[in-house]
């Protein structure tokens, strides 16, 4: 082998090992900046394991790791919504890790039962009702909200968002697509408008009159009510809470969650760094911040969450949001879910 190639060969493998090597974990999140890297900055100091950040959305990021494929410098992946996380996992973008840490303060069914993904806060999609209008009394569950007496009163996004989605897969999943597909319909039957805007649109929607209940992600109404935005906290405060389905199932929850990158470089590290995001401290904080429920036992919400009251969630395990999605999909377009 001529010289120079040798050495270029030996020069490219050590720089292969340098980077293999180097103190520091790679990560792809689709949640915001602000929302994390405080705790990852915190990470580095305690650990010295550099923590390089790359924030775009989800979609974005799926198909950045496929199209990098080996090559890809991510070590953790780190998005919302359980039905997300089976995809990467799905597309083969995420290992399995075994780690006991991460078995012992992660509930089961907030996990993948694979070990590739692994939630690290919780949110709840419940109802919110107007309190002028609306006396909880009357409020129930999810399919009770297709009873003859909500309509043109139900506000919503549309079935594009995962949220919904995952939803309607859930109830797949402890009810059955038959009647899944029975509550779709005669939920569109009582929706107050077509489907516009995100999930806090809804809740203003409530707040203004345009309609009367919505179903929407606990932490954007915390979001609202605690933020520093007076309208949105005036608007908020005219909605009440009510937790879905405490008398069968519970309601309906889902996670923010991350797990290891089929390419990562830097696996131990990446373990580290998860294990790391469920100290007490970091739960506390990383739910706090975007207003959700940390999934380690024993360690309490945010007292202004704690204030709307405990409720039952929904125990089956979040990798069915993701077995289901292509049924809920289908079934959400059959029913004329816009
Ligand atoms: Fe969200």
């Amino acid at each position: 082998m001529p010289k120079f190639i040798s050495k270029s060969l030996f020069l490219i493998a050590v720089l292969v090992c340098q980077s293999a090597f180097a103190n520091e974990v790679n990560v792809y999140s689709s949640r915001q900046s602000q929302l994390i890297k405080p705790l990852l900055d915190a990470f580095s100091k305690d650990t010295g394991i550099r923590v390089n950040l790359i924030t775009a959305s989800d979609d974005v990021l799926l198909k950045r790791l496929q199209s990098e494929g080996r090559n890809s410098p991510a070590d953790i992946l780190l998005t919302a919504d359980a039905g997300r996380l089976y995809r990467a996992k799905s597309m083969g973008l995420l290992q399995a890790v075994q780690s006991p840490g991460l078995i012992k303060n992660i509930p089961a069914n907030l996990r993948d039962p694979g070990n590739t993904w692994f939630g690290l806060t919780y949110r709840a999609r419940t109802i919110f009702y107007s309190k002028d209008r609306v006396n909880p009394q009357q409020l129930s569950t999810y399919e009770a909200l297709t009873a003859p007496q909500w309509k043109g009163r139900v506000c919503v996004t549309s079935s594009n968002s995962i949220y919904n989605q995952s939803l309607t897969a859930s109830m797949i999943a402890s009810v059955g697509e038959a009647r899944a597909q029975q509550w779709a319909k005669g939920l569109v039957a009582n929706f107050s408008r077509n489907p516009v805007g995100g999930d806090k649109d809804q809740i203003n929607a409530v707040a203004s009159g345009r309609c009367d209940v919505a179903i929407a992600n606990n932490y954007y109404y915390a979001q609202m009510l605690f933020g520093g935005d007076a309208t949105q906290k005036a608007a908020a405060n005219r909605v009440g809470i009510f937790w879905a389905n405490q008398r069968d199932r519970g309601t309906h929850i889902n996670i923010s969650g991350a797990g290891v990158t089929a390419s990562a470089k830097h696996k131990e590290n990446a373990v580290r760094l998860l294990n790391y995001l469920l100290q007490d401290i970091a739960q506390q904080w990383y739910a706090t911040v975007n207003g959700e429920f940390p999934v380690k036992p024993g360690v309490a919400p945010d007292p202004r969450i704690q204030a709307w009251g405990r409720f039952k969630s929904d125990a089956v395990n979040l990798s069915v949001l993701g077995k289901y999605n292509p049924q809920a999909v289908r079934l959400l377009d059959l029913a004329g879910w816009r």
